[in-house]
């Protein structure tokens, strides 16, 4: 059974309302059990003795259908699975798929610095937050356990990301596990050949293990199974990425059936599941296509059930397209995303510098924000708590009305006879049948801006400063 619902949660707690979880009621509790918002240890008094059982069997009833796996230690760390649902807007998905990029210890070593460097540097900003790159994964081409070691080494000295250690040959990995295997690695992979000594390397340093078998289902979930029966839950299923025709379409299909089998409760294949794009460089020899096919096997097991990948192309024309197509399938569909209500400086504004109202829905504020920022106008973003809505949808919902305006302005302590020599504010078009409702409560002019944000340089031009009454 799979606890969906803060009544079926209840049950188990111990009902005293003692609010020490920082809830007042224990339901309120179970509400943020189920949406996992808070754990169940934050409930203090279920650990006492005497809800042992409760506590265990809850515990179990709690956990995700898909194991979730950590990979790294500290800050760093990435959690990857740990999903109940086939699809996003049945929940959520609340582990972003996890970018691993390859280094090799064939590199030359300055070589393999600056590209370790730009992996950890890489950073984009978008809706409000930065977009990363997660992990480096360190391939042995050589076979030598030495020179992987030195390149693992060499790799932790410049960066705490996280590690995928990737060999078929259990010598390589215990010389890389060596030097890593207190940060918490991931090792890849155990095969059928290999199986029994990665086993023995995973059980050893207790690291997460990653399990290959091409194009067999029934071999990936033999080998799950038995390292289950080993005692190792911390495994990541990897089909084997085909990256081109039908073998492409075989490959979605994999990732499809074992990620159904999973939610569907079959405990031995429920484990996240690693996409390999970085296949495409062996299909294909001119290194733009192959570049260009690796974003597109990203992009398509991004969507379907991909939760960590290893990765080769580190141009911006393959990472952003791979970051954003992530942000999009991983952003929360329960909670729009917003910005602080606030009213805001762009630039240097003064006195006469114009006050541009819109709405606190992220993507509208960034948009908004950018299109003046680029173009160097100096002025006030004002964005109304429209509960993450955008202009139009708030005014046709009412969650953007004069009311609204006029609180965000008190609440911002921003008064503007006060702040302006104009006392006026600039409403987005799609707010015009807000004029004069906002012009009686707020009881200043109101001007209607362009639909869109990205023409108010222009209509700046032709209508600013407004014209003294
Ligand atoms: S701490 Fe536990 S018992 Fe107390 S209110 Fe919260 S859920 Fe209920």
């Amino acid at each position: 059974m799979k606890l969906n619902s803060p009544l079926q949660a209840y049950k188990f707690l111990p009902g005293t309302n003692c609010g020490e979880c920082g809830e007042t009621t224990c339901m309120a509790f179970a509400s943020h059990l189920i949406d996992r918002s808070l754990k169940l240890t934050d409930c203090t008094p279920i650990l006492d003795d005497k809800f042992k059982k409760k506590y265990a069997e809850l515990d179990g009833l709690l956990a995700p259908e898909i194991r979730e796996v950590e990979i790294g230690v500290g800050d760093n760390i990435v959690k990857i699975g740990g999903d109940d649902v086939l699809y996003r807007h049945k929940l959520t998905f609340f582990n972003q798929n996890a970018l691993a990029y390859d280094v090799w210890d064939t590199m030359d070593e300055a070589d393999l610095v600056a590209r370790v460097e730009q992996i950890r540097d890489f950073k984009k900003f978008y809706v409000g937050e930065y977009l990363l790159l997660d992990m480096i994964a360190v391939r042995s081409i050589s076979g030598d356990p030495k020179k992987f070691a030195d390149t693992v080494k060499k790799v932790m000295d410049t960066t705490d990301l996280p590690l995928i250690l990737c060999s078929f040959n259990p010598k390589v990995l215990k010389a890389g596990l060596e030097v890593a295997g207190d940060k918490n690695p991931l090792i890849y992979a155990a095969n059928k050949d290999n199986w029994q000594e990665v086993a023995d390397l995973a059980l050893e340093y207790n690291v997460p293990v990653a399990l290959f078998a091409p194009n067999d289902l029934d071999m990936l979930k033999s080998l799950a199974k038995t390292f289950l029966e080993m005692g190792m839950e911390n495994l990541v299923l990897d089909p084997g990425t085909f990256p081109t025709g039908k073998d492409l379409r075989t490959t979605l299909h994999n990732f499809l059936k074992i990620r159904r089998a999973g939610i569907a409760g079959d405990r031995d294949i429920a484990f996240p599941i690693m996409a390999v794009p970085l296949t495409a460089w062996m299909a294909h020899d001119d290194p733009v296509s192959a570049s260009y096919w690796e974003t597109v096997v990203a992009s398509v097991f991004t969507i379907k059930y991909g939760d960590i990948m290893l990765l080769h192309s580190i141009e911006p024309y393959a990472l952003l397209p791979e970051m954003h197509i992530r942000d999009t399938i991983y952003t929360d569909p329960r909670k729009p995303v917003t910005v602080d209500p606030a009213v805001n400086e762009v630039g240097s504004p003064t006195a006469d510098s114009p006050v541009i109202v819109t709405t606190n829905f992220a993507l509208t504020y960034y948009t908004v924000e950018s299109d003046l920022s680029s173009n160097d106008i100096d002025c006030y973003i004002m964005a109304v708590d429209t509960d993450g809505i955008g202009v139009e949808a708030a005014v046709a919902g009412g969650q953007l009305t004069a009311a609204k305006i006029k609180k965000g302005l008190d609440d911002a302590g921003f008064d503007l006879k006060d702040k302006t020599s104009h006392n006026t504010l600039i409403l987005p078009g799609l707010a015009a049948r807000l004029q004069g409702d906002v012009e009686d409560e707020v009881g200043s002019n109101v001007m209607i801006g362009p639909p869109d944000s990205g023409r108010i340089p222009g209509w700046m031009e032709t209508n600013w400063p407004p014209e003294k009454k």
